[in-house]
């Protein structure tokens, strides 16, 4: 029977890296929710949404479409904006800096979540983000909650973003994840926080095999 796992947590705390490997074991999807939001962000910087304008913000999800397609050479789900791959372009520093913001505002929360559960209704996923075991799909089967300290993360971002050849100082990181982590667990309308039937995952000391093992395991049990 197919199940939808749920892993939530911190911002670079390893989530989509353990939560890409645990799909393709399992032969399922996986669903980057932190994607779908970044998207969006660029949609909004780009076409110069105002925040505090429900009507514009409305409008704006309106044209807006997010879709995932697998690349192979990569073997991993990339995010499409209206047609556009913008995989490369949402990891970059100025959407990191905006993402929280705009998602505190409940209307793109309410678009994404919807989205979210429509591309999970059959199960068979593997669904990271921040809200996922306790608004998104409270009813998963298996919800994995990770955290690490704040070290650890920010060099383990700033490798991922070296990879894509971009130089940024460990403390602009650390300092962005701070404020993201600060944004996303304080905000009104579903925040970060640890559902009460998740596991808590520490990844501070453990290696990608030893999370990917820890999230099989609890699927297996
Ligand atoms: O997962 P990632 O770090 O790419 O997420 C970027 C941002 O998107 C988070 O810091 C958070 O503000 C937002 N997000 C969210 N709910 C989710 C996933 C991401 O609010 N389910």
């Amino acid at each position: 029977k197919k199940i939808v796992i749920a892993i939530d947590g911190y911002s670079s705390c390893g989530k989509s890296t353990t939560a890409k490997l645990v799909a393709a074991e399992l032969g399922y999807a996986y669903i980057d929710t932190g994607a779908m939001y970044r998207a969006v962000t660029l949609y909004f910087l780009t076409h110069h949404v105002s925040l505090t304008n429900p009507k514009e913000v409305n409008d704006a999800l309106d044209k807006i479409d997010i879709t995932f397609h697998y690349n192979p050479k990569v073997k991993r789900n990339e995010v499409f904006l209206n047609g556009l791959n913008v995989e490369d372009e949402i990891r970059k520093m100025y959407i990191s800096n905006q993402v929280s913001e705009v998602s505190v505002v409940k209307e793109v929360r309410h678009a994404m979540v919807a989205q979210q559960q429509k591309m999970g209704k059959k199960r068979g996923v593997v669904m990271d983000g921040r809200d996922i075991g306790t608004a998104v799909f409270p009813d998963a089967e298996v919800k994995i909650f990770m955290t690490a300290d704040v070290d650890t993360r920010a060099r383990r971002r700033q490798d991922e973003l070296l990879e894509k050849k971009q130089l940024i100082n460990l403390d602009e990181i650390k300092e962005n994840l701070l404020k993201r982590d600060l944004i996303d667990s304080t905000r009104q309308e579903s925040p970060l926080r640890r559902a009460d039937d998740a596991f808590l995952l520490d990844t501070s000391h453990m290696t990608i095999d030893e999370q990917v093992e820890f999230v099989l395991n609890k699927v297996t049990s």
